[in-house]
Formats: structure tokens, sequence, C-alpha cells
């Protein structure tokens, strides 16, 4: 039995990213952890729904044993005793982010013996998680440019607060990720933007998209809405999704109550036209997405925006965890290249 890793949750932004990392590593190191001061940074620190369903998720997976998984625990135990690949059902219960339970196991079902098929119910379009289109569109092309056979399926939006909405995963192991560099984007090869809607009146749809026209100087033939068929409660979001040879990014912004379509617009297009101007192949959030599958694949490098608190956390986590460091120069004004280094 490897020793029992202690890890400080409230590093970083003190979020729920130290948790999930952890729980990820674990698995597909063996490594058991406590894991004290969950979330102490936010308001409500704790485990909270997605978070206990990330922990049951990865428990399930890993066989493990956990003290301490329950609602609003700030400090838990888990260690993982093998991998049970197949077909498994998680459902967060609220609208917390399905795609972010999804991001926790995923690492250990590549390793897996058998393929699984993971059923998660919860939140796919949240505020301050990853939109399921970013997952599918942005996230899971990196993995399978590293080899990985993984394909996600949005069954039905679920849009904070209502939840109700369902993603399938369906992974393929493989022997092993192989280590890529995300330098550069390569051409552009095609550019959307959506404005989804659930059970909200069309006109904001169009009012985000003629904002999206207005500022980024686009067509309106690249610019569709989107109305969620049986929505299981109100929703927007808008995405601009820029495909390149060898990236592609997708920026979303998120309809919220008293805040005027034309805003919401305007957020998601600051970032894109940030991540535009900067040049880079990689944004500010997939930066501290990709440093755990790179380390897992033994290497690797991108290109981006200057290191986000999200990033800082995921280099501590992995540096404990595994004999693993993340290097990083600045190669301009708004670019910085970042290498995954990881000890044989
Ligand atoms: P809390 O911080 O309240 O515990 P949490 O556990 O839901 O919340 P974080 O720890 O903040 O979440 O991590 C959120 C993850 O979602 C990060 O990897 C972040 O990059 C990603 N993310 C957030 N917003 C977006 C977005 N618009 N597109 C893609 N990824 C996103």
């Amino acid at each position: 039995m490897k020793q029992m890793l202690t890890i400080d949750g409230s590093i970083g932004e003190g979020g729920g990213q130290a948790l999930r990392t952890s729980l990820a590593l674990s698995l597909v190191t063996g490594t058991p952890f406590r894991i004290e001061n969950i979330r102490a940074r936010r308001a409500r620190p704790g485990l909270m729904r997605q978070h206990l369903t990330a922990v049951n998720a990865a428990a399930t997976i890993g066989r493990a044993t956990v003290h301490g998984a329950e609602i609003g625990s700030r400090t838990i135990e888990f260690a993982p005793q093998g991998l049970v690949c197949g077909e498994h059902r998680f459902s967060v219960g609220t609208a917390g982010s399905a795609t972010l339970v999804l991001q926790t196991i995923l690492p250990a079902l590549l390793r897996g013996a058998a393929p699984s098929t993971i059923v998660v119910e919860g939140g796919t379009h949240n505020p301050l998680a990853p939109p399921f289109e970013f997952f599918a569109r942005v996230y899971l092309p990196i993995l399978r440019r590293m080899g990985a056979n993984v394909t996600a399926t949005l069954e039905r939006h679920g849009f904070y607060p209502s939840g109700g909405g369902r993603v399938r995963l369906e992974v393929v192991p493989c022997a092993g990720l192989r280590a890529i560099e995300v330098v550069e984007r390569g051409g552009a090869v095609g550019r959307r933007a959506t404005a989804v809607l659930a059970a909200l009146p069309f006109d904001i749809a169009r009012r985000e998209l003629d904002t999206v026209c207005a500022q980024l100087g686009w067509d309106a033939a690249e610019c569709q809405p989107l109305a969620v068929k049986e929505p299981g409660g109100p929703g927007n979001v808008v995405e601009v999704e820029l495909e390149f040879e060898h990236v592609t990014e997708l920026f979303a912004a998120f309809g919220e109550r008293g805040v005027r379509a034309e805003v919401v617009a305007q957020r998601a297009c600051a970032e894109a036209a940030e991540y535009l101007a900067a040049n880079v192949p990689v944004g500010r959030h997939l930066a501290d997405q990709l440093p755990l599958p790179f380390a897992l694949a033994g290497g690797g490098a991108f290109v981006s925006l200057s290191a986000s608190p999200h990033l800082e956390t995921q280099c501590d986590i992995l540096r404990r965890f595994m004999r693993c460091e993340v290097r990083r120069r600045q190669e301009s004004a708004a670019a910085w290249r970042f290498d995954v280094i990881v000890e044989a």
C-alpha cells in the first residue's frame, strides 16, 4: 500500500478543482490521499452535490474506501483498490456540472481493462464549468489526438439552476496516451456562434447573435440560434467557437436574470477577442485542463495566456502525486509556453 498523501484543498483558488484533480490522480497512480480544507475559499465551503458525486463516482470506479463523503464535509480520505470499468450511471441530483464529474474519472477509464459507458445526470451548461460543447469539441479532441478513444453525447440539456441534463461518455481504453504539443493554432478552419435557449423567448437569441456579429464582425450565416426541445428548465448560453487546424476553442457566456442579452453576448465575445489577439492556441480554461492528461502521457507542451489560479492548482496537485513539473516561459506580451515535464 502506498503512503497516504495529505493535500491542502485551500491552495490556489481554493475551489473544487484540487479535490477533483486529487481524485483523478489517486485513481491512476493508486495513491491514497486525505484532503483537508475542501473548497475553503468558497462562500459555502466543503463538498457540494457536484463534488460529492465526483467523490462517489471515483469511489465506484476505483473500488475505493472513503471517509467523510457527505455534503458539507471539509475533509475526506480516499483509498482506491482497483478499477471497475463497464457501465455506470451517476446522478448529481442538482444542476452541478456533469462534465466536471466526467473529467474526474475519465483518465482512469482510459487505462482500464475494458470499455466503459458512463452516464451522468446533472448540469450540462453551468456557469463556471465546461459546457458540454467545450467538453466534446475542445477537450476530447485533444485527448483523441493523444490516442484516446472517447466520445461524448449530450442526451438532454441541463441548465443551472434546474439541472436535469444527461451526458453519455463512451471510453475504450488505450495502451497509453501519446505526448503532444499544442503550441500553434494552425490555419483557421471554421467559426460559429450559437445562442442556445431553453424555455426562453426567441428574441434573446436574436439580440445575442446580432451582438456577436457587431462585436466580432461576423456574418449572420455564422450565427445560429438553437431552441432546446423539451427543456427541463429555463437557460441560455452564447457559445463562440473558433476552429483551427491544430485546436478548437470555445468561449461561453450564460444568460442571467437581470443581465441584458447584449451584455451576455459581449462577455463571450470579449473572451474570444482576447484569445484571438494573443495569438495563442490554448485559452485560459483549456490551459488548466491540459496538464493532467499531459502528465499522464509522460509530458507535453502548450502555449496559452498567463497562468490562472486554476492552472497553478493543477500544477501543485500534479507535483504532489507525480514527479511532474510544469515549467513556464513568457514568449511574448500575452503568450506563455508551459512544458509539462515528468521524471522517468
Ligand atoms: P468551486 O470552485 O465553487 O468549488 P467547481 O468545483 O465547480 O466550483 P472550479 O474548481 O472553479 O469548479 O473548476 C472549474 C473548472 O471548469 C475549471 O477547470 C475551469 O477551467 C472550467 N471552466 C469554467 N468555466 C469554463 C468555461 N466557460 N469553458 C470551459 N471550461 C470552464
